[in-house]
């Protein structure tokens, strides 16, 4: 199973956004590198969601651009994406399967009940979140 790490204030500023773009869904990327079958994260960086919803999220074209090419100067990659239920629970809606089908990354879930791992390998499966200092 892939596991992927987090730092301390990588989980506060997850936290954060769950509750700063409430009742909408807040979005973004996650930067870093991938060792074996662990992704280690070096930057979590918020985008604007672009359709404002509290049921989807879609991250705006152009930060996102902005984003990739800051990855690829840092000699880094975007390793993954992260997007908040504000009202639920941290796993995926339908709509949400089905972007992960489509964009096959990690996928970091941030709801009422923590933070939560995904990724597509043929349906969806569990992304082990580890806390590191
Ligand atoms: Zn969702």
């Amino acid at each position: 199973m892939t596991d992927v790490q987090l730092r301390k204030d990588h989980i506060r500023l997850l936290d954060n956004e769950l509750h700063l773009h409430a009742p909408d869904e807040a979005c973004g990327v996650l930067i870093g590198r991938k060792e074996h079958s662990s992704i280690i994260v070096e930057i979590v960086l918020p985008i604007k969601n672009s359709r404002l919803s509290d049921r989807s999220f879609e991250l705006d074209p152009k930060e996102y651009y902005d984003a990739w090419k800051r990855a690829e100067e840092e000699g880094m990659e975007i390793v993954g994406v992260y997007h908040t239920h504000p009202h639920s629970k941290a796993s995926p809606s339908a709509w949400d399967e089905e972007s992960m089908e489509n964009y096959q990354t990690l996928w970091i879930i941030v709801g009422v009940d923590g933070i939560h791992g995904f990724e597509w390998d043929g349906g969806v499966g569990p992304v082990e979140v580890i806390k590191v200092t």
